[in-house]
């Protein structure tokens, strides 16, 4: 019968083979033929009578076999109890099963062989180079099956990705192929674009309405700001024309007014020489408040004049045109020797010089020599001007309040409320914003800004 060492050979061949086909079982039907081919192999070793590839059921799925009249397949499997090489022999033949699992697939691979009892030592190099050969063949066909199943599926999906995020083309889809993983896998991808599709389709949309939206209120502010300028100059327009021409009457009013007074001095009783100089006073007053209305409708209508203006020369002629208000109370004014030269307005620059210091004067304490100290600062975007004064200070309340036009604190002083309107628009015409911070009895600072690169 056989030999230990035959039977230990054979279960080694089977051992060796039923790893090697394990791969291409498990993926199954397809596989069939590259199995076949690679168990011809055993043709060259006479002893082998058949191999073949069995599924738990005992069903073929690949198989060899010589054509001999000892050629048979076995039809049963080994009993449960068996261990994982079973070999048992029967009329000279050896019969060997191994038994294992597949990717959770089990089988068994089976050799049958006849006794070589003489040539030994040659079948088991034969055998063993079939073997080889075989392990060869079949490695080759698995990194072949791997690199089509897996490998090619998985670079498509790399490369479609990697189009996807580049040139955000949501459209695209990527070929569902490979094992049942990959293939969910690219399914689930594929998903996952046609989500973002949808949301980039409706994103698209909602930016469309929005620039749509946006263009039309853009154009109805358009309009608007058109309207709005040319009614503005309109208005402005009339202001100056209204004032100027309700001059003349005025001033006929108040000059026949101290005709009457003068030519009836001696008829005209006390009471009546009152009421003549209440009108006086109130055209005074009227004519003022002209001048004043035409210079603010002046500052807005007459055009930007930006030229390099000489400070210390504008605070010298300021405080010249001021001079009578200056020594009535002994002002003292006080400022740097050098000041910067700035782009500006001189004019408009002058008349908001004036207004705040003439302020600064006007609302004084009477119990002290009123100080007022100016200094300009060179910030990196602006001009910061500083004005303060040791004056009657201004309530907290009244701070926006007092930059509109006509609003004044007191009455107990004279003026029109126009000159602080007119300063903020002369600094907001040179690109500034104007504030001031005070107290009650403690003094005031005023503090404008004017834009450098003018
Ligand atoms: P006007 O001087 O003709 O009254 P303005 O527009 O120049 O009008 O000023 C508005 C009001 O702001 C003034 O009536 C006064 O109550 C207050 N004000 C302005 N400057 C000062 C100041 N330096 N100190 C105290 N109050 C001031």
């Amino acid at each position: 019968m056989f030999g230990q060492s035959e039977q230990q050979s054979l279960e080694i061949v089977t051992e060796v083979m039923s790893n090697n086909v394990q791969v291409p079982f498990s993926f199954g039907d397809a596989y069939i033929s590259e199995v076949e081919n690679t168990l011809k192999a055993f043709r060259s070793d006479t002893a082998v009578l058949s191999a073949c590839l069995f599924d738990e059921e005992g069903k073929v799925f690949a198989a060899f076999h010589k054509d001999t009249a000892n050629y048979f397949l076995p039809t049963q499997m080994p009993p449960q109890t068996a261990e994982r090489i079973y070999s048992y022999s029967k009329n000279d033949t050896l019969h060997t099963f191994c038994h294992f699992i597949a990717d959770s697939k089990p089988g068994y691979f089976y050799i049958q062989k006849k006794s070589a009892k003489n040539n030994v030592l040659l079948n088991l190099v034969a055998t063993t180079l079939i073997v080889v050969l075989i392990s060869l063949v079949l490695g080759i066909l698995s990194a072949l099956f791997l690199q089509q199943a897996i490998s090619t599926p998985i670079s498509s999906l790399i490369d479609t990705m990697q189009n996807v995020a580049k040139q955000q083309d949501y459209a695209t889809r990527v070929t569902e192929s490979g094992d049942i993983e990959l293939r969910t896998l690219s399914q689930v991808f594929n998903d996952m674009l046609l989500q973002i599709e949808k949301r980039d389709a409706s994103l698209q949309e909602i930016k469309h309405q929005l620039e749509e939206r946006v263009e039309e209120r853009t154009k109805e502010l358009q309009d608007k700001t058109q309207a709005l300028q040319l009614s503005n100059n309109e208005l402005q327009q009339f202001a100056y024309i209204a004032s100027h021409d309700m001059q003349e009457p005025l001033r006929i009013i108040g000059s026949f007014s101290q005709i009457l007074a003068k030519r009836y001095q001696n008829t005209l009783d006390n009471e009546m020489k009152e009421y003549i100089s209440f009108i006086v006073d109130a055209v005074g007053r009227m004519q003022t408040l002209i001048k004043d209305l035409l210079s603010f409708s002046r500052v807005g209508t007459a055009k930007m004049q930006i030229k390099p203006v000489v400070l210390s020369n504008l605070l010298l002629k300021c405080t010249s045109n001021l001079r009578f208000a200056i020594e009535e109370c002994n002002a003292q004014i006080n400022y740097a020797d050098t000041l910067p030269v700035i782009n500006a307005d001189e004019t408009k620059t002058l008349q908001l010089f004036q207004n705040l210091l003439s302020n600064a004067i006007k609302f004084r304490k009477d119990t002290i020599k009123p100080i007022i100290n100016i200094s300009i600062q060179e910030e990196p975007t602006e001009w910061l001007f500083t004005i303060s004064d040791n004056g009657i200070g201004i309530e907290k309340d009244y701070s926006e309040k007092i930059f509109m036009i006509f609003q004044r604190l007191s009455t107990a002083y004279s003026g029109t409320g126009i000159g602080l309107a007119i300063c903020k628009k002369v600094v907001e015409l040179h690109g500034g914003r104007i504030w001031f911070e005070s107290e009650k009895d403690k003094g005031s600072t005023f503090y404008f800004t004017y834009k450098k690169d003018f």
